[in-house]
């Protein structure tokens, strides 16, 4: 028999943005999706329509294509298994749910909220503060399990309102395999009735995930642990229906830094650090940070989000997505929750920028500059700073004395490594240099070496006060270099602004 086309599904609920760990559910289902020639679907769940957050569902289609990890399938993307929002398939589920009242799977239920909450308040008050609706309870409940069917015909046909419950058998051990975490069992006694379909005429998460990965020829389901909880029902829906179930694998949490606990929507601005792909506005204005806004390329938050739960098995740790796509398997996927690294994750960045092509590093950080620069400035600027950033905007802080004379000189140097000597010095160094004919950075520094050996001096009494007068700062990158792309007039008129700035400071002191 041959194997079943792979289809993945990510099904977000648009209550709001996505959070990072909703990006990794999705990385890996696109990942599994692309290594085993499959589609990776995504559907909207939206049921339950007390949670439905405007502007949700843009949000996460714009995150992943940000992200690169655009599913094929989908709202506005077509394919054969639409609509892909639960909510334009509303009409769908109810046959589904009747199906199950007439096989003796379901039930229906006509307890009000009010009925609930007094048969809770009772339990609570016979010491037992769990109360379900389960096997035990059930009978003494207004269901078509415990009513006659003349009762429960009658409330039917007077419109009262209902919803019908699954009929979780008493004391059967549910067994299912998960890629990830293995065999699971869980007894039957440890589940409610849970709903399966609401008194508005909508289905409850569990029916309309279990009919559209049916009905959407899902063959692996691929999402967070939270959903592990909710795995038995699933089983036991499918096997209600008399439908093979896909193959489940529940993905490990992702941790706080420290750890201690699930990382959650509030920790980024606690912490100082993104959870979200792109920035999320919420509607009382408040505003949540993103990777974009922050300044991190997508490739570099894919590959830190792809080892948050999975690794190759080797040392590399750079991988472009198309190399994640061949090394990715749920085998390597842990059970462990997986601990965010905000440091990790700069470092990713920084790889990337690193490795980014100079032009290419010049054209984003023009855009991010009002002035008027030309390209090929700030290609030979990104050359010169890339080493020293780990963001776009890095290379303008940190670079910014390459195309704007020093205006302060820094203070420590000033006052502490600028003798008496070191005057003289600098002007005897200025006149060397203005007699180079070759302004390169390789032939400033062979008349450095001569200058300094011809007077025995290290390389430090020349190169930093040196490195102050041209960039006013006390760290950068090589003064050859710096030497080379400013020019000699250039060069010479900032030690000669640099030395008169400097005299008068010294005099003042
Ligand atoms: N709608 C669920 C969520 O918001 C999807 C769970 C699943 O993938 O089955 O994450």
């Amino acid at each position: 028999m041959s194997e079943k086309p792979v289809r993945v599904r990510f099904a977000p609920s648009p209550t709001g943005p996505l959070h990072m760990g909703g990006v990794r559910t999705a990385l890996y289902n696109y990942l599994f999706a692309k290594k085993h020639n499959g589609t990776f679907v995504i559907r909207i769940e939206d049921t339950d329509q007390t949670r439905f957050v405007p502007g949700a569902q843009d949000y996460i289609m714009d995150a992943l294509s940000w992200c690169g990890i655009m599913p094929t399938e989908g709202p506005g993307l077509g394919g054969d298994f639409g609509p892909y929002v639960q909510s334009e398939r509303k009409e769908m589920y109810r046959p589904y749910a009747e199906q199950l009242v007439e096989n003796g799977s379901a039930y229906y239920a006509f307890d009000s909220a009010e009925d609930l909450t007094e048969m809770r308040e009772q339990a609570k008050q016979m010491g037992m503060p769990n109360w379900q609706y389960n096997s035990v309870t059930r009978g003494s409940m207004k269901n078509s399990v415990s009513l006659s069917s003349d009762d429960v015909k009658q409330r039917i046909e007077n419109g009262d309102p209902y919803v019908v419950r699954m009929k979780m058998p008493r004391n059967v051990d549910i067994r299912f395999e998960d890629e990830i975490r293995g065999w699971v069992v869980v007894n039957t006694n440890n589940l409610d009735d849970k709903v399966l379909f609401k008194s508005d005429g909508m289905p409850t998460y569990h029916l309309a995930n279990i009919v559209d990965d049916h009905t959407m020829e899902i063959s692996h389901v691929i999402r967070g642990e939270e959903w592990l909880p909710s795995a038995p029902l699933h089983v036991m829906l499918y096997d209600a229906f008399g439908w093979e179930c896909p193959k489940l694998a529940h993905l490990p949490l992702l941790l706080k830094p420290d750890g201690n606990g699930k990382l959650s929507k509030r920790d980024g601005d606690r912490l100082g650090f993104p959870v979200f792909p792109t920035n999320w506005k919420s509607s009382e204005g408040e505003i949540f940070s993103g990777y974009r806004e922050n300044g991190y390329f997508p490739e570099a938050f894919i590959n830190m989000l792809a080892f948050l739960g999975w690794n190759p098995g080797t040392t590399q740790e750079l991988f472009s997505l198309e190399e994640l796509v061949s090394a990715f398997s749920l085998e390597r996927v842990s059970k462990a929750g997986a601990k965010f690294d905000p440091d990790k994750t700069k470092w990713f960045q920084q790889q990337y920028l690193r490795s980014t092509d100079d032009a290419i590093l010049a054209e984003k950080l023009a855009k991010e500059l009002d002035g008027n620069y030309d390209l090929s400035t700030l290609t030979h600027v990104c050359r010169l700073m890339k080493e020293r950033a780990t963001f776009v905007k890095d290379i303008w802080t940190e670079g910014a004395f390459l195309l704007e004379r020093p205006t302060t000189y820094d203070e420590k140097t000033v006052n502490k490594r600028w003798k008496e000597a070191t005057t003289p010095l600098l002007k005897e160094w200025r006149e060397e240099l203005a007699g180079l004919e070759d302004f390169s950075a390789a032939n400033v520094e062979v008349a450095f070496k001569s200058f300094i050996e011809a007077r025995e001096l290290g390389v430090g009494a020349v190169l930093s006060p040196f490195r102050l007068l041209i960039t006013g700062q006390a760290a950068g990158p090589s003064m050859f270099d710096i030497s080379e792309f400013l020019g000699k007039e250039e060069s010479l008129e900032r030690i000669d602004l640099g030395l008169s700035t400097i005299q008068a400071l010294k005099a003042q002191a």
